[in-house]
């Protein structure tokens, strides 16, 4: 069994997007959000976007499983205002529990939540929340820790009044939250190349040095993209823990963070299984997303990460079985459900 914990709808047909356009550009001319409803997707239109992409790809690198989301960087959370982002969020995980619908061996959906910019997480985005879980089966959501898309000024993942409310109710569902930025309207900071990287960089940090899993024991984050700089760095991250006078990493942050491995080459792959616990990474590809193109020293796909972990010397075979299946289900306790896990 090989569960991929990070995957988008990337491939929604063409009025999904053109919805958003016209709802933002409408939102900008009067200050309110307009009236008109999402348009109709077909289950034809939804099988044409997975058939030839996700649902392929998986078939042919042997993933049986996807924990599928939306299309992260049009969550656009630092667009519009909470009603505009309400019905943008609810129209997309619709999508997706379609999806999860008509292909219920192969996707587990996840949420987007319904976060605005300067607006704290409060009933609206634990209402969709709780929809997604209780009346879809969804397993987790994407926590956008900054929604003003690359200015970082809302307040940090460790603001009590801010996001603690979010976080008693993802311990009361027993769900997980993936620390997803979105889209970036800072000029400095290209959307997948930086503020992805650094999203995940800062939430790290923010996890280190904060009393939030003190304060919530049980709550669990995926960092994406391998974590960003985490690993790399981890030497920098134990020392600064260490001069703060703060626990061990392992003790700190490990037993509540886990890390994906969507790290497009063999060393970085080599490093991230050799720097943390195999305890703590989680499989994943993010196909189809930000990087698409065919790595001309290899011949095959930047994002065809299994190759790299296959073939990866920091790990041995039982390890890597483990982080194919059997740490998504100890992160993901609602996933234990899904009659394709019975036997993981
Ligand atoms: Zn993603």
């Amino acid at each position: 069994m090989i569960i991929d914990c990070h995957g988008h709808f990337t491939t929604a047909p063409a009025q999904v997007a053109k919805f958003r356009t016209e709802q933002i550009a409408a939102f900008q001319r009067t200050g309110i959000a307009p009236p008109a409803a999402p348009p109709a997707v077909t289950d034809d239109e939804i099988r044409a976007g997975i058939d030839q992409n996700q649902l392929r790809i998986m078939r042919e690198r042997g993933i049986d499983m996807t924990i599928f989301s939306t299309k992260a960087v049009a969550m656009d959370h630092h667009m519009g205002n909470e009603d505009t982002n309400v019905t943008w969020a609810r129209f997309n995980n619709e999508l997706i529990h379609r999806v999860c619908k008509l292909y219920p061996d192969h996707f587990v959906g996840v949420c987007q939540l319904p976060q605005a910019r300067g607006v704290a997480p409060g009933a609206r985005v634990i209402a969709e929340l709780e929809r997604c879980v209780n009346e879809f089966g969804f397993i987790g959501a994407n926590l956008n820790p900054d929604p003003t898309g690359g200015h970082w000024s809302d307040p940090p993942l460790w603001d009590k009044k801010w996001w603690y409310p979010l976080y008693e109710k993802m311990v009361e569902l027993d769900v997980p939250a993936m620390i997803h930025v979105s889209g970036s309207c800072n000029p400095h900071f290209n959307a997948v190349a930086t503020h992805y990287i650094n999203g995940d960089t800062t939430a790290f940090v923010q996890f280190m040095t904060s009393d939030i899993f003190k304060d919530f024991p049980t709550l669990k984050f995926i960092i994406p993209h391998g974590g960003g700089a985490a690993p790399y760095h981890w030497g920098r991250y134990r020392g600064i823990a260490q001069d703060m006078g703060l626990p061990p990493l392992e003790e700190k942050v490990l037993k509540n963070v886990f890390f994906d491995t969507c790290v497009y080459h063999q060393p970085g792959i080599d490093l991230l299984l050799r720097v943390l616990p195999t305890k703590n990474i989680l499989f994943a590809s993010e196909t189809v997303g930000a990087v698409q193109g065919i790595d001309p020293l290899t011949n095959f796909y930047y994002d065809d990460t299994k190759r790299y972990i296959d073939a990866s010397p920091s790990a041995d075979t039982q390890q890597k079985q483990q982080m194919f299946a059997r740490n998504a289900l100890g992160v993901y306790p609602r996933l234990r459900a899904h009659p394709r896990c019975q036997n993981c």
